[in-house]
């Protein structure tokens, strides 16, 4: 028996929230669903989230946390943002996704807004992908496009990088124990002293096809490269006819107080790549490439993607950017970074703080760092551990002094907690 197109629709068209087709439970009845249905990539999830506002977030035991997190760095405007989920909504309701064979208003506004803001020059081009891995997936292939094929097989990055997980992305990313079980990954990678320009200069020559780059390293512990080091990589580069390819996924969209976390440099790159706070919480990534000769590397039929660039997700990543904007949103996170990191580095047994804006490392004295993000799930805080002994926070761009404070005012119970469990 066959149905009309509005008999179709009609069923399923009611206001069901999500939650109600998932179903209901406690945090260990899901966790216990969790570990005999998804994969155990990502090792057992500390909590499950069920709703979220602003930089608080709540579990399924109606515990609630502040986020100081903000999903690695993605949840720029907070969680449940009015104008951001309305914008998405509505482009939802009005037309969702159409695949490449054709473009949509929100994905040429989204292009031209990014090549603004990056201050892009002439000839400059966007492609939209889906994550920051798909970015750098598409920025490896530019890479390999540049120069005549085999001549310059050689592609730099930085020991301690991370820029993703897929088979190019993750030969660019430099952690053996991510690297080492997928062997034999993409050739032609070498991973360089972070850091050192000397070894930088001595390592690009007319062999180089690309050096990539983060300007500060999140995954490695929030490590800044510095304006130095990232002017010496444009000057070899250029010498050398190599492409500089900047991996803002982590640091773009206003994380550091500005949009980009290299514009303090004041060069020009080749390329860069964007991801995690762009959508506001909503999977976007993008390559902006520089100039008509790095924009021309990829041809037509050259690279694609199903869902990059479709309209829902493009109007999220504007929704964002213009409430970003609209709302002073930058300024915020060089108050409150600056608020946090003096106030981080009072801390007994804190003895170094790094990073800028609302991306912050910090070390402690002793290696119990996941005890302490144990600590402050516990009493509350979302809090991330990249090493034994450093924490990260990259919460929601809108987080308040106050917000900040509290999390300051706990630090020293939580470091105790996790010593005393030592
Ligand atoms: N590049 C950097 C600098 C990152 O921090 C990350 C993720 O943490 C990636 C790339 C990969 O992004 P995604 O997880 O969206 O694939």
């Amino acid at each position: 028996m066959s149905h009309s197109e509005a008999e179709l629709v009609e069923t399923s068209a009611n206001e069901t929230p999500a939650s109600e087709i998932a179903g209901q439970g406690s945090g260990a009845e899901w966790l216990s669903r969790y570990s005999s249905s998804l994969m155990g990539v990502f090792g057992t999830p500390q909590r499950v989230l069920v709703r979220g506002a602003g930089c608080l977030v709540w579990d399924a035991d109606g515990k609630e946390y502040l986020d100081l997190l903000g999903g690695i760095a993605v949840n720029a405007m907070g969680h449940a943002h009015p104008f951001v989920t309305s914008v998405i909504a509505s482009q939802l309701a009005t037309l969702g996704h159409v695949s490449n064979f054709f473009t949509s208003p929100t994905q040429i506004a989204l292009a031209e807004k990014l090549l603004a803001l990056a201050k892009a020059p002439a000839g400059s081009k966007v492609f939209f992908a889906n994550s920051g891995t798909e970015a750098n997936e598409a920025a490896f292939k530019l890479a390999r496009r540049n120069g005549e094929a085999g001549k310059r097989s050689k592609i730099i990055a930085l020991e301690g990088a991370f820029h993703g997980r897929t088979m190019g992305a993750l030969a660019l990313t430099a952690k053996e124990a991510y690297r080492a079980p997928f062997e034999p990954l993409p050739g032609g990678v070498v991973h360089i002293p972070f850091g050192d320009i000397d070894a930088l200069r001595a390592a690009v020559d007319d062999t180089t096809a690309a050096v990539f780059l983060e300007p500060i390293q999140g995954e490695a512990g929030v490590r800044p490269l510095g304006t130095d080091y990232l002017q010496a990589a444009r000057e070899a580069t250029t010498a050398a006819g190599a492409l500089l390819i900047l991996d803002e996924v982590q640091t773009g969209i206003g994380r550091t107080g500005k949009w980009l976390a290299s514009e303090d440099a004041g060069i020009v790159p080749d390329a860069i790549t964007l991801a995690k706070g762009l959508g506001g919480g909503f999977p976007v990534g993008a390559l902006i490439t520089f100039g008509e000769a790095a924009s021309s590397l990829l041809s037509a039929g050259q690279h694609g993607t199903t869902f990059g660039g479709n309209p829902v997700a493009t109007a999220a990543a504007l929704a964002t950017l213009h409430a970003i904007e609209s709302q002073g949103v930058l300024e915020n996170v060089r108050t409150v970074g600056a608020f946090l990191r003096d106030g981080l580095a009072a801390v007994d047994g804190v003895t170094e703080v790094r990073g800028e804006g609302l991306l912050i490392g910090f070390d402690l004295d002793t290696d119990v760092a996941p005890a302490v993000v144990q600590a402050g799930l516990d009493a509350g805080f979302i809090i991330n551990s990249p090493g034994p002994r450093t924490i990260r926070l990259a919460p929601p761009l809108i987080l308040s002094t106050e917000q900040a404070g509290r999390f300051i005012a706990a630090l020293p119970a939580l470091i105790q907690t996790a010593k005393d469990a030592k």
